[in-house]
């Protein structure tokens, strides 16, 4: 008999064809009535598909499902389950690292191409027909400035060895120093000083939690540009709006937000920021291969193989 998967969230078709196939999957997102699909195959349901922008995974759900045993992530970050309450289970969590490591560094850096050389508006510059009156202001140069990447981690590197290509300077700041040729900060505020493109790449939750505030954006001053693919929670909001209101920075490349998909309306209205929908890893491939992973993840859980990519509980 096919075990039991709630879905919170769909993969691709393919993938979800091959996730039917082997899996009695229960498609919470079409229902009316989640509590009740919840209530009525409680104690069938083994296998949570989470994904990371989705109503996340609470104690308050695991505690509805007493057979609960695996909870695939369709993601990297994973700020959206409660791992305590998961670990307390022994229940085991999936994510979907490295395949989406490239197309996110790509986003890091078509935000950073865009808002410093003012890609957005000068589409809009043509197309409004305002060449006609003469030449668009200036933009700043990236080549020759200094990228600090806060979170050397997969997706990190990834934008470091892009923003390298674009013969900029790479610094970095993270809670340990790395394997790597690019100079380590240790303090994040220096880092930021240092800093002429600020770029957000650590992971989410708690720890994270509003470490660029006012102090480190003003630390990146003036001329200075933030980039955020990271998670909306790692930036003060609030903090950002008045940096960009008052110039304290140059401006900000964002494809992640406080409260997605709200973004405030005043940053909507602002020129000196260009904005993305949490794409960094929305191509046709990248979703695929995380599908894939998801399915493969499950699948070895219940063959009794080793899980491809197990989330390390705290010890
Ligand atoms: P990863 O390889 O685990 O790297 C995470 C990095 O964050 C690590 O190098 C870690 O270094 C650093 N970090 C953790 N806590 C920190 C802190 N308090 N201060 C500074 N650095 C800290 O993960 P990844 O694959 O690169 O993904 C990174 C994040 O990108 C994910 O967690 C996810 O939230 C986000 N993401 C966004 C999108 C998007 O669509 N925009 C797509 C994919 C991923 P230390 O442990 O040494 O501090």
């Amino acid at each position: 008999m096919k075990r039991t998967v709630l879905a919170l969230q769909p993969l691709l078709t393919h993938e979800m064809d091959v996730l039917e196939q082997g899996f009695n999957v229960l498609r919470l997102w079409e229902s009316q009535k989640p509590e009740s699909v919840i209530r009525d195959h409680s104690h069938e349901i083994v296998g949570i598909l989470s994904t990371y922008n989705g109503s996340g995974v609470s104690k308050r759900l695991m505690e509805a499902l007493p057979n609960l045993e695996i909870i695939a992530q369709f993601g990297v970050g994973y700020d959206n389950i409660d791992l305590v309450a998961a670990q307390e289970r022994d229940i085991v969590v999936t994510n979907t690292p490295d395949v989406l490591t490239d197309d996110t560094a790509d986003v890091a850096l078509f935000l950073m191409l865009n808002v410093a050389r003012r890609a957005v508006e000068a589409d809009m510059f043509v197309r409004v027909g305002r060449w006609h009156s003469g030449a668009m202001p200036l933009s700043t140069s990236i080549s020759g400035k200094t990228v600090g990447i806060v979170g050397l981690g997969s997706i990190g590197q990834a934008i470091a060895q892009r923003a390298a290509a674009f013969n900029t300077k790479v610094i970095y700041h993270s809670r340990t120093k790395k394997d790597a040729v690019y100079t380590y900060y240790k303090d994040l505020k220096e880092m930021a000083v240092a800093a002429d493109f600020l770029i957000l790449a650590c992971a989410g939750g708690d720890e994270t939690k509003h470490l660029i505030n006012y102090e480190i954006l003003d630390a990146l001053g003036a001329e200075g540009f933030l980039i955020n693919i990271a998670r909306g929670s790692v930036v003060k909001e609030d903090d950002l709006l008045i940096a960009l209101r008052n110039k304290s920075i140059a401006g900000a490349g964002l494809d992640v937000y406080a409260d997605e998909p709200n973004v405030p309306e005043e940053m909507i209205k602002m020129d000196n920021v260009v904005l993305s929908p949490h794409v960094g890893s929305a191509t046709v491939e990248t979703r695929s291969k995380m599908g894939q992973l998801v399915i493969d993840n499950l699948t070895a859980h219940f063959d009794g193989q080793p899980l491809l990519t197990p989330i390390k509980m705290a010890s």
